[in-house]
C-alpha cells in the first residue's frame, strides 16, 4: 500500500486545485480561501467544472452539499451530474451556481421557531475553507446552512465566525509583541473513543439500535477491573477494521494517526493530527460516519453513545485545542525566549480568565442525555469546568500573583516583572485525567465533550470566550504608555481574579465538589439545569459582541436543545417499556410458568421441591414489581409537558428515576432468570464476544 499516493485521493485539495485550475482562478480561490473574499460567478464555474471533471474521473455520478444541522450529524440530499442538452444527449454537468448554492428542503431539520413552516426554505452555501471529497461516488462539497432570512441553521457557520473572532483578537495582540501576521487558527485534535461490538447481539437488542445504548442489562461477571483491555493487545478482527478505517479515512485526507484500546472491553480510540478547527470539525464528524459504516464491513455494529453499557466506562472525545499563527507559531507554547514568555503568558491568562467567565457555556457545549451519565460518574471529568496546568506552571502563577519570586529563579525575571518560566516538563503535565481541562505542554485538552458530540459547539464556546478575553486586554495594552509594565499589571490582576478556576487535585473527589461550590463554581449536573443559563445576559452579550449569534438564534438554539434532550429521554422511556412489556416480562413470566408446572409434576410423584418453589415466587414477585413499575412509567411519559422548557424537567426529574427503578428491578430478574429464557444478549454476551 503505497499511503502517501492514497492520502487524499479522494479530496479536491490544493495539490489537485493547483493542477486543474488556471492559475489565475486558482489564485481568485485562494483568496477567497485564505482571506475570505467573495468569490466570483466566472470563477465559481471554472471551478465546478474542474471539481465535476474530477469527481467523474473517480467514478463519480452525483453531487451533494454536505451541512451540518442542528441535528449534530450531517446532512446530505444527493443530485446527479447528469443533464439533458439540446440534442437530447444525457450529458455530465455541473455549475458555478449548483457550487456555490443548494437549496435543500428545510423544513424537516430543527430551527427552534426561527422560520414559520411556511416559509420553510433555507440554502446551503458552499465553504471553500474545507475542500470537497468523494464518498460513495458522490462528490460531497462542505456548505454553510443558512435560512432565506439569513438566520443560521447549522453549527458550521457560528464556528467559521467564531474563528474569525479568536484570528481577529490574537493578530492584534500578536502586534503589541511587534508580530504582523495575516491569521491565527484555532487548531483542534479530536480523539474519538468508540465501541465496537458484534452486529448480531446489536441487532437483537432493540435499545441498541434505537437508543444507542442499553437500558437494561446486568453487569457481567467481568468489567474492567482487571485493566487488561486498556493498550492491550488488539483482537485481530478489530485489528482488521482499525486498518480498513485508517485506510478509508486517508483517502479522504483525514490524518488518522493512532488507533488504540481504551479502558472497557470493547472500547477503543481514534486519534487524528490537529488542523483548524473547521477542518478538524468536518473531519471528525465524517470519522463518526466512517467508523460505523466500516464496522458493517467487518460484521460489528460502532457504538458511538456516550454511555452504551452501565458499569463500564463510556465514551468522550478529547478536544485538544491550540492556537497556531499562519507562519506556524504555536502560541501556547511557552517558548524559548523571555519575550516569547511574556506572550505566552498572556494567552495563558486569556484562556484562564475565558474559562473562569464561561464555565456555563462550556458545561452546555457538551450537555446531552448521554453525555449526563458520563460526567461526574468517576470515569469523566465532573460536571464542574475547572482547569489543570501543572504543579510548575502553577508555582509560576502563584508567584505572579503573590508577588514572590519563582523558587530558585530570582536572577531571570522577565520584563514584566515575573520570572522566566522554567522548562516544562511535558509528561508532568498530563499526569491528571480526572481534570476537565487540562493543559498538556502546548495546548489544552478539553476533555468533557461526548463520544457522539459534533465539536463545533464546544469550539463556537472556546474561541469566542478566548476572543473576548483578547479583546479585553488588547483594548487596554494598546492604550498603555509602558507596554510591559502595563502587560504585568493586567497578567497579574487577571490571575488573580481567576485563580478560583485552577484546580490541579482529584476531580472525581466529593472533596472537590465542596471546595468547588465555596470557590463559587457552578456545577450543573443535568442537561436541562446548564442549558437553562445558555441566554443568560451575559452569554447573550459575548455572542452579540462578536457577531456569532444573535439573541433570535440563541433562543432558537436553547429550544433545539432543549427539545433534543426531552426527545431522547422519551424514546429511551418508550423503548424500555416495550422492551420490558413485550420481551423481559413475558420472558420471565415463561420461566416461573415453567417452574410451577415442574412444582406440580415433581409433587405428582410425592417429592416436595423447595428450590423450584422459591424461585418461582422470586421471578413471580420480580415480575409483578416490574409490571407495576411499567405502568408507572407508562402514565409518567404520557404526562409529559407540552412546554419544551418544562417537558426536559419533566424528563429529568421524573422519567428518568422511574427509568433506573425499572432497570433495577428487570436487572435483578436477569440475574434469576434461566439463561435460556432470556430474551436478550447479556453484558457478557456482548462485551466478551468470541
Ligand atoms: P496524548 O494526549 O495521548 O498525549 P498527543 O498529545 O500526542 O497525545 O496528541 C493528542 C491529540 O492532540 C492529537 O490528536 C494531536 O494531533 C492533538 N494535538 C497536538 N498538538 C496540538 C495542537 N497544537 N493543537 C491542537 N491539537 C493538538
Ligand atoms: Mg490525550
Amino acid at each position: 500500500m503505497n499511503v502517501p499516493e492514497m492520502f487524499g485521493s479522494m479530496v479536491f485539495n490544493d495539490k489537485v486545485m493547483r493542477e486543474m485550475l488556471p492559475k489565475k482562478v486558482y489564485q481568485s480561490l485562494q483568496n477567497t480561501m485564505i482571506e475570505g473574499k467573495a468569490l466570483d460567478d466566472d470563477v465559481a464555474d471554472i471551478v465546478a467544472s474542474a471539481m465535476k471533471e474530477w469527481a467523474v474521473s473517480k467514478g463519480a455520478t452525483h453531487f451533494t452539499h454536505w451541512f451540518q444541522p442542528m441535528t449534530g450529524i450531517t446532512a446530505e440530499k444527493h443530485d446527479s451530474f447528469i443533464t439533458v442538452d439540446k440534442d437530447g444527449c444525457i450529458i455530465m454537468d455541473f455549475s458555478g451556481k449548483e457550487l456555490t448554492k443548494g437549496e435543500p428542503d428545510a423544513s424537516s431539520f430543527p430551527s427552534g421557531g426561527l422560520r414559520a413552516t411556511f416559509e420553510a426554505r433555507g440554502y446551503t452555501a458552499w465553504d471553500p475553507t474545507s475542500y470537497a471529497f468523494i464518498k460513495d461516488d458522490t462528490l460531497c462539497i462542505p456548505t454553510a446552512f443558512c435560512s432565506y432570512t439569513g438566520q443560521i441553521l447549522d453549527k458550521k457557520t457560528p464556528l467559521l465566525r467564531s474563528m474569525d473572532a479568536i484570528s481577529g483578537e490574537a493578530v492584534r495582540a500578536l502586534a503589541l509583541f511587534g508580530k504582523k501576521v495575516k491569521r491565527v487558527n484555532a487548531t483542534i485534535g479530536a480523539e474519538q473513543e468508540y465501541f465496537l461490538i458484534d452486529k448480531s447481539d446489536y441487532s437483537k437488542r432493540l435499545d441498541l439500535r434505537l437508543t444507542g445504548r442499553t437500558l437494561i442489562g446486568a453487569p457481567a461477571a467481568k468489567g474492567q477491573e482487571m485493566e487488561d483491555h486498556y493498550f492491550g493487545s488488539i483482537r485481530p478482527r478489530v485489528k482488521a477494521f482499525m486498518a480498513d478505517l485508517d485506510e478509508e479515512l486517508w483517502k479522504l485526507g483525514i490524518t488518522a494517526k493512532t488507533e488504540h484500546n481504551e479502558v472497557a472491553p470493547c472500547q477503543h480510540e481514534m486519534a487524528p493530527i490537529f488542523d483548524n478547527a473547521n477542518k478538524a470539525t468536518d473531519a471528525n464528524q465524517l470519522t463518526m460516519e466512517m467508523m460505523k459504516k466500516v464496522a458493517e464491513r467487518h460484521g460489528f455494529a460502532c457504538l458511538l453513545h456516550e454511555k452504551p453499557f452501565e458499569g463500564i466506562n463510556g465514551s468522550g472525545k478529547h478536544n485538544n485545542w491550540a492556537l497556531s499563527t499562519d507562519e506556524g507559531e504555536n502560541l501556547l507554547d511557552p517558548g524559548k525566549t523571555p519575550k516569547d514568555n511574556a506572550q505566552f503568558l498572556l494567552f495563558l491568562t486569556a484562556v484562564i480568565k475565558a474559562v473562569d467567565e464561561y464555565q456555563d457555556l462550556l458545561r452546555i457545549s457538551v450537555a446531552s442525555a448521554g453525555n449526563d451519565h458520563r460526567l461526574g460518574a468517576n470515569e469523566a471529568p465532573p460536571a464542574i469546568v475547572s482547569i489543570f496546568v501543572g504543579d510548575e506552571l502553577d508555582a509560576v502563577i502563584s508567584s505572579i500573583v503573590d508577588g514572590v519570586p519563582f523558587k530558585g529563579r530570582e536572577s531571570s525575571r522577565l520584563d514584566i516583572g515575573t520570572s522566566v518560566l522554567p522548562k516544562l516538563a511535558r509528561d508532568n503535565s498530563d499526569r491528571n485525567r480526572t481534570s476537565p481541562f487540562a493543559f498538556t505542554g502546548n495546548k489544552f485538552e478539553f476533555r468533557m465533550p461526548g463520544s457522539s458530540f459534533n465539536i463545533a459547539c464546544t469550539n463556537v464556546m472556546l474561541n469566542t470566550a478566548v476572543a473576548d478575553a483578547l479583546k479585553e486586554f488588547c483594548d487596554v495594552l494598546e492604550k498603555a504608555d509602558d507596554f510591559n509594565a502595563s502587560l504585568g499589571a493586567l497578567i497579574k490582576k487577571e490571575l488573580k481574579e481567576h485563580r478560583r478556576i485552577l484546580f490541579n487535585g482529584n476531580g472525581y473527589s466529593k472533596k472537590w465538589e465542596k471546595e468547588a461550590e465555596a470557590r463559587g463554581l457552578s456545577n450543573y449536573k443535568r442537561t436541562p439545569d446548564a442549558l437553562v443559563h445558555y441566554c443568560d445576559e451575559k452569554n447573550m452579550a459575548l455572542f452579540k459582541r462578536h457577531g456569532i449569534y444573535t439573541e433570535e438564534e440563541m433562543r432558537s438554539r436553547l429550544e433545539i436543545s432543549l427539545d433534543e434532550y426531552q426527545k431522547a429521554i422519551h424514546i429511551e422511556a418508550s423503548t424500555m417499556l416495550e422492551m420490558l412489556r413485550r420481551q423481559i416480562l413475558p420472558s420471565s413470566m415463561k420461566f416461573a410458568s415453567a417452574l410451577a408446572s415442574s412444582v406440580n409434576l415433581k409433587e405428582g410423584i410425592g417429592i416436595t421441591s423447595y428450590s423450584d418453589k422459591a424461585l418461582c415466587s422470586k421471578v413471580s414477585s420480580l415480575c409483578d414489581a416490574l409490571l407495576n413499575k411499567t405502568d408507572e412509567l407508562d402514565e409518567c411519559v404520557s404526562a409529559c409537558p407540552e412546554d419544551v422548557e418544562k417537558a426536559a424537567f419533566h424528563a429529568a426529574d421524573r422519567i428518568i428515576p422511574l427509568m433506573d427503578e425499572a432497570r433495577k428491578l428487570s436487572d435483578e430478574l436477569e440475574t434469576v432468570t434461566d439463561k435460556s429464557f432470556w430474551p436478550v444478549p447479556t453484558y457478557s454476551d456482548i462485551l466478551f464476544y468470541v
